[in-house]
């Protein structure tokens, strides 16, 4: 298990958001988080990678403790690569400098192995030939993959997904759906909080159902698109699909 969650709640103020989870997620599987807005699912990713403390419970992620105050938080940034609805790309920069930079800065790559790398990635997600292109001349699907092309520059270990494609015109789903699909193809691990219940149909290995803070439902694709017996569940799919 490369993510072991066990009774993990979160707090703002007063208000609990997450109230006791306990998931695991192994080498290469891809988690598909689905559920109503409001029930807590980016705030689970955001504790998955310590953007957010936890308020109680354990969170043991490559073998990191989060709730351990000796765990190198900016080691498992490294390991744990983010991608957001919005996508944060450094707007002064050219697409392949907005890879670049977090493996030189942080991985210390020499200039040289931190450009080759870039261009590879950049291939990868299909936007070689945008490397010198400002993000603003991008669209957006073409900005999302750059976003994860960035994030994939760090080596991670466990990839995030907040909702990629919910920002997105619909014709330019599609095209950052496919380079998620190739990157769980190559064996990546993933957890991928979607609407897009094609995609968690295809890809997921597994499937979370997040309703008010906690885990209602969970199973394989199947079990819960041929199967939905739970109330809840099958209301939120009535509205979704
Ligand atoms: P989802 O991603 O499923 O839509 P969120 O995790 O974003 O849900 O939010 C769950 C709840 O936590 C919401 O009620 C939201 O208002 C609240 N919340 C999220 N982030 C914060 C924050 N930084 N401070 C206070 N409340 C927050
Ligand atoms: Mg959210």
């Amino acid at each position: 298990m490369i993510i072991q969650v066990t009774d993990l709640t979160k707090s703002y103020g007063e208000l609990q958001v997450l109230k006791g989870i306990t998931t695991q997620v192994a080498e290469k599987e891809v988690v598909c988080i689905i559920g109503p807005s409001g029930s807590g699912k980016s705030t689970f990713l955001r504790c998955l990678n310590q953007l957010e403390p936890l308020t109680s419970g354990r969170v043991v992620i490559n073998g990191h403790d989060l709730s351990d105050p000796k765990t190198d938080i900016n080691k498992v940034r490294e390991e744990v690569g983010m991608v957001f609805q919005r996508f944060n790309l450094f707007p002064h920069k050219t697409v392949l400098e907005n890879v670049m930079l977090a493996p030189i800065k942080v991985r210390k790559l020499a200039h040289e192995e931190a450009r080759k790398q870039g261009l590879a990635l950049l291939e990868k997600v299909g936007l070689q030939d945008k490397a010198d292109v400002y993000p603003e001349r991008l669209s957006g699907g073409q900005m999302q993959r750059v976003a994860i092309a960035r994030a994939l520059a760090m080596n991670p270990k466990v990839m995030l997904f907040d909702e990629p494609t919910s920002a997105l015109d619909p014709e330019l789903v599609g095209e950052v759906l496919a380079v998620m699909k190739s990157l769980a193809k190559e064996g990546m691990t993933m957890v991928v909080v979607t609407h897009e219940m094609g995609f968690a149909k295809e890809v997921g290995d597994r499937i979370i159902f997040m309703d008010q803070g906690i885990i209602m439902a969970e199973g394989s694709p199947k079990e819960f698109f041929d199967n939905t017996s739970h109330e809840r569940l099958r209301s939120f799919l009535g509205k979704v699909l």
